[in-house]
Order: structure tokens, then sequence, then C-alpha cells
């Protein structure tokens, strides 16, 4: 997602030690890690904490992967701070010796793109829908300037945006040595303006970014409209699981993608009728998604933020 944070410095500096150990002893030996955990042969999953973003998490609250082909390695998303871009580069240099040739960002939440001057370096290619420049040009100043408080001065130092270079007009495929990612940019807005999703063919895992929720309460930043009327393309694209962008565990595909659907038919159901009745949207806001209440963590502290840009985009349809 993206604003916000909750539990880490004992955490962190468990984790920390505990990666340096498994670093020592494990090594290039793709032999268990404590910052990723392998999903299949080659393809490695760092799972964010379910929060918000705080100054204990870092903002290590997205989900990230790695992917390792015969030539070369991709990483999607860096997380919310370049502590979380810098431990995803450790992850994969203990997982793989290939270089890093790809890092792809699923959209422009900082949650998800922090991290990526850590993993700056010759040769690497940054990758991203065709609004994503756009997108870092509009919001990045202001993602920069909110995210000190929560962060501090000295994390927000460390970060710096990094616009795209090679850019997804509608589908691309990167090779990675018998190791093929299909790229999808999807029409906006929906959970963004700038939503891209990664299928990695072999292995039938696909990188939804903050399409598909799962434990996490859907966050609509773009349009609901857009969202729900992407979700049967997305349903259909090859995969056999998922990895959601915010949510503790990967699930099979395309069933994982009812959780959101549900709820995105709910709060725009929920809008239309209340828009119908004539309640104004202060009112509204109480009443609009509530019935998904106990389904979702987070619940309270995005769900009025969704019904409140529900009723606006709906409000003059
Ligand atoms: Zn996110």
């Amino acid at each position: 997602m993206q604003w916000d944070l909750s539990g880490f410095i004992v955490r962190f500096a468990i984790g920390l030690l505990s990666f340096y150990l498994a670093g020592a002893t494990f090594a290039f030996a793709g032999g268990p890690d404590s910052f990723v955990e392998q999903v299949a042969g080659g393809t490695y999953v760092h799972f964010g904490e379910v929060s918000l973003t705080t100054k204990q998490n870092m903002g290590d609250i997205a989900n990230l992967g790695i992917v390792v082909g015969k030539e070369a390695a991709a990483v999607i998303d860096t997380g919310g701070s370049a502590v979380t871009g810098t431990a995803l580069l450790a992850a994969l240099r203990r997982v793989t010796d290939k270089p890093l040739l790809y890092v792809i960002n699923t959209h422009e939440h900082p949650d998800h793109i922090f991290g990526d001057a850590a993993l700056e370096a010759p040769g690497v290619v940054f990758v991203g829908h065709h609004n994503l420049p756009a997108s870092i040009r509009a919001h990045g100043p202001f993602y920069m300037h909110a995210f000190r408080d929560i962060l501090g001065a000295d994390a927000m130092d460390a970060v710096r945006l990094v616009t795209p270079s090679l850019l997804v007009n509608a589908t691309t495929e990167l090779d990675l040595g018998d190791r093929k990612l299909r790229l999808t940019a999807w029409p906006p807005p929906a959970h963004s303006d700038c939503d891209l999703t990664v299928l990695d063919e072999q292995t039938g895992i696909l990188f939804a970014g903050d399409l598909v929720f799962l434990d996490h309460v859907p966050v609509v930043d773009g349009g609901v409209k857009g969202w729900l009327a992407l979700l049967d393309g997305l349903s259909s694209l090859p995969a056999t699981v998922v990895v959601p962008g915010h949510g503790r565990r990967v699930a099979p595909w395309p069933e994982a993608v009812a959780d959101t659907r549900r709820y995105l038919l709910t709060i725009q159901r929920d809008a239309r009728t209340a828009i119908a009745a004539g309640v104004p949207l202060a009112r509204a806001v109480d009443t609009i998604g509530m019935s998904e209440q106990d389904r979702w963590r987070l619940f309270d502290d995005y769900n009025r933020r969704n019904a409140t840009s529900v009723f606006s985009e709906l409000e003059w349809e």
C-alpha cells in the first residue's frame, strides 16, 4: 500500500542479525533466508508487514519479488525505504550470483518504490508502466515531503525516486535467460494510474502488485470502475499462484482475486445507493463498505478514504 506503517525496531534488529547469520551460512547456496522465501524454483518473495508505514517498520509493508534466470535476475518492487531496498539487494546476493538486470516497479506508491535507489547500478534497467514517469513527477514531491514526518529525515535522505527507462505500453516480455517475464500495463485508473503486473511464465507465479490484496483491505487510489473493469482480463492470465501486493501469503490463481473483487463491488454498490438516495458524502462514508469490516485488516485505516474516493468518482456518473 502506501502511506503508513508499525512495529519494527526490535524485529528489524533481529532480522538484521539473523540475516547476517543466514548470509554467512547460506551465501549463494539457495538455502533458507530470513528476508525472502522461495516460492518456486528461482522465484523468491519478501512478505512485507500488513501494517501502515511507521518509523519502526521503515515502510517494509509491501511484498517484493526476485526472479532468477540462467543469465540474469530481476526484482519486483523495492519496498518503502532505502533500508528495505538494501535488504532486498542483500537477499538477492545471497540467493544468486547472476547480475541484476531489471528493477520492475508495479506502480508509483512509496511502499513499492522508495527502495529503488538502493538497487541502482550500471547495467540495471528500471521498468514501469508508461504512466509511471508522469505519476512520479506528479506525486513524487508530495510523497518525499509527507514521508519525512513518518520515516525521519535520515531515512528520507537516502530515498531517491528513479524514473524508469524501459516503459511498458501494453505488454512486454523480458528474458532473464530461459526465463521469461510477461509484463502487462493495465489501463488506468485502477488501484493507481500506473498498475503493472509481472507473470513468471515458467512457474505460473503472478506478481499482481496492488491490483490484488489479501487480508489487507484494498486501497483505491485510482478508480473503482477501472479496477473492476480489468479484473476479468487479469483473471485470464495463465497463472497458477498469485503474490498479492499486500498480505503475507501466496494464493491460487484466479480464485484469489475474489476477495478484492467483492470488496470493490461492495463499495461501488453502497456508494451508488447512497448517491441515489441523496445521502451527503459526510454521512455516506459511515455506511459505504461497512459489511466488509470484519473481513479485512486495516479496514478502519482505509475504508473511509476509499468510500470518499468512490463516492466522488461515482457522484456524477
Ligand atoms: Zn502498496
